[in-house]
């Protein structure tokens, strides 16, 4: 079987919070976000073995204990990540998934094969204006893709879970319906960085998060990742953003 491949951080700590894990880049996305970071990725030819791949993972074993699969859009490659998952576990290494959730039979696929152990989903905007936003029609699949996730970790299939939001000026009030449907899981509120348009700051990021009234992870370029809980505040590691 063959991977698309995009390249690979050997060591990251980063990808997954308070983990030392190595980063494997799938190559292809359909979604077109304009603010994304890893546009090269999107499109475009490498085509590598799955042997090759469990090589590059194998190589860090003595530095790390998970793999991060990433992107563009990894479930992309569905039967081949699946694959790649399947064959990390079976080396030791927990996995770890970053997903826009456009593919969720893909990520049923995982879940059901337990061969994910933390999948951090991109939710874009409410439901009614994803198709809108993205110019074609996801929003179905990503809620399916939520269903399956929250399902899966409430019932102690999926040991981490949690919702992502790129949040830009001007678009504060997603958050208060995006929330909504990720009751239950950890919220990332993530500073979205596009163009000239101002980032908004961790002190109004907090701001929002007061509004909904509920714990939350603020992400920013200025101070990483910090858990924000109303007036109590803690540091935990930074993550790239998607
Ligand atoms: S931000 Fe994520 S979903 Fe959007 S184009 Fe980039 S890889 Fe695809």
């Amino acid at each position: 079987m063959r991977i698309n491949f995009g390249g690979f951080i050997p060591i990251s700590t980063v990808d997954w919070p308070g983990r030392a894990v190595c980063t494997v880049f799938l190559r292809g996305c359909p979604v077109r976000c304009d603010y994304c970071h890893n546009r090269d990725l999107q499109n475009g030819e490498d085509y590598r073995s799955v042997d090759e791949i469990i090589d590059l993972i194998r190589s860090t074993r003595i530095a790390v204990s998970g793999v991060v699969f990433s992107g563009g859009e990894p479930t992309q490659q569905g039967e081949a990540l699946v694959e790649l998952a399947r064959r990390a576990k079976g080396e030791g290494f927990l996995v770890g998934l970053h997903t826009n959730g456009v593919y969720p039979a893909v990520i049923s696929d995982l879940i059901a094969e337990r061969a994910v152990d933390r999948i951090a989903l991109d939710i874009k905007a409410r439901w009614n204006r994803y198709d809108n936003l993205l110019r074609e029609k996801y929003a179905l699949a990503v809620k399916e893709t939520l269903k399956v996730c929250k399902t899966a970790y409430m019932q102690g299939k999926l040991p981490e879970f949690q919702v992502v939001i790129t949040l830009f000026r001007g678009y504060e009030d997603e958050v208060r319906y995006i929330s909504a449907e990720a009751e239950g899981v950890d919220l990332v509120l993530q500073q979205g960085i596009f163009g000239r348009v101002r980032p908004l700051s961790s002190d109004e990021l907090r701001e929002i998060a007061d509004g909904i009234g509920r714990p939350v992870i603020i992400r920013t370029r200025e101070e990483g990742e910090t858990r924000y809980e109303g007036n109590r505040i803690g540091r935990s590691s930074g993550e790239r953003q998607r």
